[in-house]
């Protein structure tokens, strides 16, 4: 079971909505500080233990600030991502860099700003020497193919475009060793939020048994291991959280008999988690805007798939309460709409709720990952402001709302031919 609670009441948001009109994301500082903590403190057996928090979930400065003061790192995988942990700071081997189908030209970002790199193929250790460079240190992405059961939004490894085979990692290793490089990481990816934990602590006994494995016949030594983002968060409310300190202790376990019992170097264990991170401390808030009632009932609001885009690209859950009506009876079995012209731009289908009034506040919940960021100008809907909620209970705006000037900033309408004449 997870308690879904937004920290802001119904007069609280009220109140708030009257300085920032909804919808608007809202995150909360001092749940997403606790939450860090916990996870540090779980791994605290590994001294060199890092979150690079995966920035593509939630790519805001002062999100990313808070984390960087609770000591986590940055897991970019583009310029702009790049450019984002350089602005606020996280620069060198606080940055991790995962990419895929990687251009040049962001690879010479990575490695100007001494960034790992993370590389996802085997042809990418020509390009990248190519093009840029080698770097001292260099990681390559690990995909055990069919070694590996399916996750649901990863899918299958052996079907997924990302990382190197195991022969190839071999090979690939062998590769940069006679090129060179001195210093090795070993990096794999292969769930998506994913509530098993035991899910976790196999993939680091796969990489701590590789590590043995490619130590032995390379003789490198490996300064870490990363075991990739992908916890999942209990987005319904009868799912149960991962337990962390459950995976700590059965990774620190494997840890102590794969690495250490085996005479190998001590490794720093590394994870770019983003949805664990900031998900469930992070709501979509809105207003209903109307009723409607034909073959089905309908709750339309004042957002849309622009919004928060998970429900329609991958009928996702998430969970919905009418600030004021927390518990009142779930009598109304609706729809809960968007305004996009796609019929896909739903939050909820089928959803119980209480009795709604146009004008209800609506709080969708652990939209506080891969929400905003993953929103999109589609139909020409703009994208709605980020507040986060301090510690000391101050709401500040942290992304204003985008304006039709932001939507049209890329055109040139006094540029245009008057093909008329
Ligand atoms: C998306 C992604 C992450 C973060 O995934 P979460 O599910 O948000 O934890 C981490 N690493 C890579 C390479 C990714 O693509």
């Amino acid at each position: 079971m997870s308690v879904k609670k937004c920290p802001l009441g119904k007069e609280e948001l009220e109140a708030l909505s009257k300085r920032f009109p909804t919808p608007f994301h809202i995150y909360d500082e001092k749940a997403i500080r606790e939450n860090a903590r916990q996870l540090k403190a779980a791994f605290a057996w590994n001294p060199g233990f890092k979150e690079y928090f995966a920035v593509k979930a939630a790519p805001n400065p002062y999100l990313m600030k808070i984390l960087k003061a609770e000591g986590f790192g940055s897991d970019c995988s583009s310029y702009p991502e790049l450019l984002l942990s350089e602005k606020i700071g996280v620069v060198g081997e606080d940055i991790i860099f995962t990419s895929n189908d990687t251009p040049a030209y962001e690879y010479a970002k990575a490695k100007e700003l001494g960034a790992i790199i993370n590389l996802d193929d085997i042809s990418h250790i020509q390009y990248l020497e190519d093009e840029v460079g080698l770097p001292e240190l260099v990681c390559c992405r690990y995909n055990p193919g069919p070694l590996k059961g399916g996750n649901t939004i990863i899918g299958h490894p052996e079907e997924a475009k990302y990382g190197f085979t195991r022969e190839q990692l071999f090979e690939g290793y062998r590769m940069l060793r006679d090129k060179g490089v001195k210093r090795f990481g070993l990096h794999t990816m292969v769930a998506s939020n994913e509530l098993d934990g035991s899910y976790f602590v196999e993939t680091a006994h796969l990489l701590f048994e590789l590590v043995g494995e490619l130590s032995a016949e390379l003789g490198i030594e490996f300064e870490f291991v990363n075991i990739g983002g992908g916890i999942g968060i209990p987005y319904r409310p009868e799912e149960d959280a991962v337990d962390i300190e459950a995976v700590a202790e059965g990774i620190r376990k494997l840890y102590e008999e794969w690495i250490l019992g085996r005479g190998l170097k001590p490794l720093d264990l590394r994870m770019e988690c983003g949805r664990m991170v900031t998900g469930p401390y992070g709501w979509l808030v809105c207003r209903v805007l109307h009723k409607k009632n034909t073959y089905k009932q309908f709750v339309g609001l004042d957002a849309c798939m622009a919004n928060l885009m998970r429900p329609a690209l991958y009928g996702a859950y998430h969970h919905i309460t009418i600030p004021g009506k927390e518990e009142a009876p779930r009598d109304l079995v609706c729809d809960v709409t968007g305004s996009l012209c796609e019929n896909n731009d739903k939050f909820a289908i089928d959803r119980a709720l209480p009795t709604i009034e146009i004008g209800d506040l609506v709080v969708i919940h652990d939209a506080g990952a891969h929400g905003h960021a993953m929103g999109f100008n589609y139909n020409a809907k703009l994208r709605s402001a980020e507040l986060l909620l301090r510690e000391d209970g101050e709401v500040v705006q942290i992304r204003r709302p985008e304006t039709v000037e932001d939507y049209f900033a890329t055109l040139d309408f006094d540029g245009l031919p008057d093909f008329e004449a």
